[in-house]
């Protein structure tokens, strides 16, 4: 036996859990006995060679870099996931039209409602100047006063910008006009 050992683990140079193997026994009960026999061993840490590390003793250690390729990994699986159910989604019409790559809507619906709204009080403006912020029923000057359309706001698009539609009214004699009511519903999306 002491031959044995000596020759695998001196000569051959073998590893205590090698010589175990190979002689039918555990790594330590091999340790025990080059101890016994005085045989000079190499390198005690052996015996811990092999065996899982970390405090569970259950898990093998990955090297940082490793688990930082398999975080990736996983991101890269999550995002591709989503962005082929946003595409099915976006197919089939059922994505939010916010979310959906093809929607450009908002952009020309804010530009419009911004330009607009820009248009409208530049005409508004040039009501009040022309009319030297005098109210056109009562004469009254000054105060809150409305830029009234002559022709209806609603009905003529194509007049909504006209000066020439456009009268100067104290807040008074613009809610005896028959269109006065519809004013907060048609300004509130230019103002
Ligand atoms: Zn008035």
């Amino acid at each position: 036996m002491k031959d044995q050992l000596k020759t695998l683990y001196i000569d051959k140079e073998l590893s205590l859990e090698k010589v175990g193997k190979l002689l039918g026994v555990s790594p330590t009960t091999i340790y025990r006995r080059l101890k016994k026999h005085n045989i000079k061993i190499r390198n005690s840490g052996e015996l811990n060679k092999g065996k899982p590390s970390g405090a569970s003793g259950k898990t093998w250690k990955l090297s940082e870099k490793a688990r930082n390729n398999h975080r990736l990994s996983l991101i890269g699986k999550k995002q591709s996931l989503r962005h082929r159910i946003n595409q099915g989604l976006a197919r089939r019409g059922l994505l939010a039209k916010e979310k959906n790559p093809n929607w450009r809507g908002g952009i020309t619906k804010q530009n419009d409602i911004v330009r607009k709204s820009f248009d409208y009080r530049m005409w508004r403006n040039l009501v009040f100047e022309r009319d030297n912020y005098t109210c056109q029923i009562c004469g009254k000057k000054g105060g809150i006063l409305h830029a009234h359309h002559i022709k209806p706001f609603a009905y003529y698009p194509e007049l909504r910008f006209l000066v020439d539609n456009g009268e100067t009214l104290c807040v008074d004699c613009h809610k005896k006009t028959n269109t006065y009511a519809g004013r907060g519903k048609i300004y509130g999306i230019l103002t």
